[in-house]
C-alpha cells in the first residue's frame, strides 16, 4: 500500500471501525520482527498490513520500538513512557 493510500485511510477512514484481525495480526507482527514466525505468518502479515492501515501503524510502532532496543542493547526493557514517546514521534512524523 502506498503512502498516499495510508494517509487517505488514516485521514478519512472510519476511526471507530477496528480491524477484527488487529490482535491476531499484532501477535504475528511481533513474532515476525523477533524472527520467530513461520513463512506462512510473514505472508499473512505482509499481505494484511498492505491493506490495513491500522495494522500497518502497529507494525510501524513495533519496528520502531525494536530499533531503539537494538541501539540500547539487548534485554533492555523499555519503560512505558519510552514506548509512548515512540508512538507520539511516529504520529508526528505522519
Ligand atoms: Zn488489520
Amino acid at each position: 500500500m502506498g503512502k498516499l493510500m495510508r494517509w487517505l485511510g488514516r485521514t478519512f477512514g472510519d476511526k471507530t471501525k477496528r480491524c477484527p484481525e488487529e490482535e491476531h495480526c499484532l501477535e504475528l507482527v511481533r513474532l515476525m520482527l523477533d524472527d520467530e514466525s513461520t513463512q506462512e505468518d510473514n505472508d499473512y502479515v505482509l499481505k494484511h498490513i498492505d491493506g490495513c492501515y491500522q495494522c500497518y501503524d502497529n507494525y510501524d510502532v513495533e519496528r520502531a520500538i525494536r530499533e531503539v532496543v537494538q541501539k540500547k542493547g539487548k534485554n533492555v526493557k523499555l519503560p512505558v513512557e519510552v514506548v509512548t514517546e515512540i508512538r507520539q514521534k511516529i504520529e508526528v512524523a505522519k
